[in-house]
């Protein structure tokens, strides 16, 4: 049930240089006790091959987070959490210590110089759409699930 000026977001999670497990763990634990989130619950976690980029697997995961905070007050918030984990951005696709997105947003569709949602790739993406299936099976389309099938991934244990 979400109580009223709550919004049901969605979050991508992503990290593969140093401890990507805890890094994922932390963001979440992190997330749930900041201001403006009421509640965070989170996929399982999975190991996928980098698309578009090099260097190693990534663990990924996604968070459904019922939040006050409005679509820029989120992303403002996911960027604090990354730069907390010490994450720099020396070129475009780098390897990344924490990766978080906003995946979708209620049903809001924004284009905005710093915001695009839905998150432009999210149904092109493995990574996205097995953890979003786990949380909330009717958001994932069984097309866009096959149209990924060539991308490598398995949910850790
Ligand atoms: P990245 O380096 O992949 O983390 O991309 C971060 C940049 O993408 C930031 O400058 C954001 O302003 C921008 N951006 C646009 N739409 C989104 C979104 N839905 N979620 C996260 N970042 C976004």
């Amino acid at each position: 049930m979400t109580r009223r000026g709550e919004v049901t977001a969605y979050v991508g999670l992503g990290a593969n240089l140093g401890d990507p497990v805890a890094a994922l763990r932390l963001a979440l634990d992190r997330l749930g006790q900041a201001a403006g989130i009421q509640g965070v619950r989170a996929s399982g976690f999975y190991r996928s091959a980098p698309v578009d980029a090099a260097g190693p697997w990534y663990c990924n995961a996604v968070a459904e987070v019922r939040t006050t905070l409005t679509a820029p007050a989120l992303l403002a918030l996911l960027q604090s959490l990354e730069r907390a984990a010490g994450r720099q951005r020396p070129y475009r696709n780098a390897p990344r210590t924490l990766d978080l997105d906003v995946l979708l947003y209620g049903s809001a569709r924004i284009a905005s110089p710093d915001l695009t949602v839905p998150h432009p790739r999210w149904r092109q993406r493995a990574f996205v759409l097995r953890p979003l299936q786990e949380l909330d099976p009717a958001r994932v389309d069984a097309a866009d699930l096959a149209a990924v099938a060539d991308q490598a991934i398995e949910r850790l244990p």
